[in-house]
């Protein structure tokens, strides 16, 4: 199956990268953390989540969460990287890097830098689109962050290794190399919004910034893969307006064309500011 030989690829392009490897997708160290169980979909209790635990002593991070897929999935990664400051003001240490293309992505930037924690959830999050989706052309990746982060032009953020521009999939598999003009009845939602879904799953993500003219056709591709009102409700801005600070999936400017995850500051880096 061409999905799953994706997957696996992916995971051996992880490994190959000397930075967010795993050993093996099932941790044999660290201490293990509750399992969140929901059916399926976002993760409606993160808000009452306990504080953040410092990283065991030999960096080695697990996560454990129901991904959209239904199933439960274990990730471990190698804590190496430090995220130092605001996404707006803030810098890099020790990054991890994606290469200019890999299974299931293709970059348009030479700006792919980010935290191990960030590289290793985005990576994961392909590999859960193309094991779903397998006639899927790559995903497009647009920057990241500088290897030693800061600046980056035009980006306000994207200085700290937790932002990651991501193109929405075109209908009908079509491939694409860059962020394209597409016109609303041109984009998959479906395909756009498993992966959104996959993402969030993992419990890392803060924010993903789409544009709130197209956010009720992603919160119909919501229903569609069975996630209910009070679901909708934790995850979406829309309808309480664009300005409203509600909802995991948030408005900004552009964003027509790809949308913009935040992750959260991963645990242990001290110096790490949310926003
Ligand atoms: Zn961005």
């Amino acid at each position: 199956m061409i999905a799953h030989a994706d997957r696996i690829a992916a995971l051996a392009l992880i490994s190959g990268l000397g930075c967010a490897a795993t050993t093996s997708e099932v941790a044999t160290r660290g201490p293990a953390e509750p399992v969140i169980t929901r059916p399926q979909g976002p993760p409606v209790e993160r808000r009452e989540e306990p504080p953040p635990t410092p990283p065991p002593a030999d960096d080695e991070v697990r996560i454990t969460f129901v991904a959209p897929s239904g199933r439960t999935e274990v990730l471990t990664w190698r804590h190496r990287s430090r995220s130092v400051g605001s996404p707006t003001r803030g810098s890099l240490r020790d990054a991890c890097c994606l290469p200019e293309s890999g299974p299931g992505f293709v970059t348009t930037s030479e700006n792919r830098c980010a935290t191990d924690e960030t590289i290793r959830l985005l990576l994961y999050a392909i590999g859960e689109v193309m094991r779903e989706f397998p006639s899927s052309p790559p995903v497009v990746i647009g920057a990241l962050s500088r290897p030693q982060g800061g600046r980056l032009k035009p980006h306000k953020s994207h200085r700290s290794g937790r932002d990651v521009d991501i193109g929405y999939f075109a209908a009908g598999d079509r491939p694409l190399r860059t962020f394209a003009n597409l016109r609303a009845d041109e984009i998959d939602f479906d395909k756009t919004f498993y992966l959104m879904a996959a993402l969030i799953a993992t419990g890392r993500v803060d924010f993903l910034f789409v544009n709130y003219k197209l956010q009720p056709r992603f919160i119909e591709a919501a229903r569609r893969l069975g996630y209910d009102d009070e679901q909708i409700a934790y995850l979406f801005q829309y309808p309480k307006g664009r300005k409203s600070r509600t909802g995991l999936i948030r408005h900004a400017r552009g964003h027509l064309r790809h949308f913009h995850v935040r992750f959260a500051c991963p645990r242990g880096d001290d110096e790490c500011v949310p926003d």
